[in-house]
């Protein structure tokens, strides 16, 4: 019964998707958004603190061809199980790099300039580090609130990932406030010796990417988590590798870094249209698809294309 009510609950959040565009959403002409390719689907995948144990992921990562966001507190690299700043630039090549903050505090708890500072200072070091621009963000222990947010403006962060899970495939509404899919195996190993809910968890992690990976809609996929979780637990590991190839080597999926899919998903809100829908013209650098009345188009970057 549990696990009727739990998959119910999953297709009602699911059917309920977001407006991408209020531009579109009022034309009454059935406009939809796709991913690159024309695909239907995006995956994140989340990584925060920057342990040592990233290594070993980004391993398999790379091993399955997948594409991690990679959260740092770059006050603490170089410290004890911490990865060194020697190695993040060649560690997380063809991955994200983006904030996590320089020390990890609360930030509700912290006054204004210090949320500033804790933001600006990681940013600053990440791209020294990075050699590119940094402009996304989770925040420490996912907590944040107006207050943080307000103090966010202007700081550049495009996005700043939450831990409030969703367990549904919607695109974020307001970027600063990402809520993400699930954790990693969802609840699952949150508390010590409760193997019985430890197996729920589970079915119910596995239940949400199945119906990810069945699904025909417009759906992101976003999952975060910690290296260090798995520490030096082989099944762990081995249970990490089982749901990295279950999402791996699929025609539908759009692999992606966050910052990238965020940078997608402005440049689709930024097209525009001729009033009766039948031209559309791509401002931005990015190739962008479309699909209406159930026909897929591709507008190249900087073009105007008829969608008639
Ligand atoms: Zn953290």
């Amino acid at each position: 019964m549990k696990k009727i009510i739990t998959n119910l609950l999953i297709l009602i959040a699911f059917s309920a998707s977001a407006q991408i565009n209020p531009e579109l959403a009022t034309s009454g002409i059935n406009i939809k958004m796709l991913f690159p390719e024309g695909k239907n689907k995006a995956l994140i995948l989340s990584y925060d603190d920057g342990r040592t144990e990233d290594r070993q992921l980004v391993q398999l990562l790379n091993k399955y061809h997948l594409i991690g966001t990679f959260h740092l507190n770059s006050n603490k690299l170089g410290s004890k199980d911490y990865l060194n700043k020697e190695e993040i630039k060649n560690l997380f090549k063809g991955h994200e790099v983006s904030v996590h903050s320089a020390n990890h505090p609360n930030l509700p708890d912290q006054s204004k300039i210090d949320v500033i500072s804790e933001i600006v200072e990681d940013r600053k070091e990440l791209e020294r580090l990075m050699e590119y621009p940094v402009r996304g963000m989770a925040y420490p222990f996912g907590n944040t609130n107006d207050a943080v947010i307000e103090a966010m403006d202007g700081l550049g962060m495009e996005y700043a990932r939450t831990v409030g899970d969703t367990y549904t495939f919607e695109i974020p509404k307001e970027f600063l406030r990402w809520h993400p899919t699930m954790h990693q195996f969802a609840k699952a190993y949150w508390e010590p010796n409760q193997p019985e809910k430890d197996a729920q968890e589970m079915a119910r992690f596995y239940k949400v990417i199945e119906v990810f990976i069945t699904t025909k809609e417009l759906a992101v996929l976003d999952i975060w988590g910690h290296s260090w979780e798995m520490g030096s637990d082989a099944n762990k590991w081995s249970e990490t590798e089982k749901f990295l190839k279950l999402l791996s080597d699929n025609s539908a999926i759009y692999y992606t870094a966050q910052i990238e899919l965020v940078d997608y998903i402005k440049a689709f809100q930024n097209l525009k249209f001729s009033v009766n829908k039948k031209r559309v013209v791509n401002l931005s650098a990015i190739d962008l698809f479309l699909k209406k009345e159930n026909k897929t188009y591709k507008i190249p970057a900087g073009a105007t294309i008829s969608i008639d």
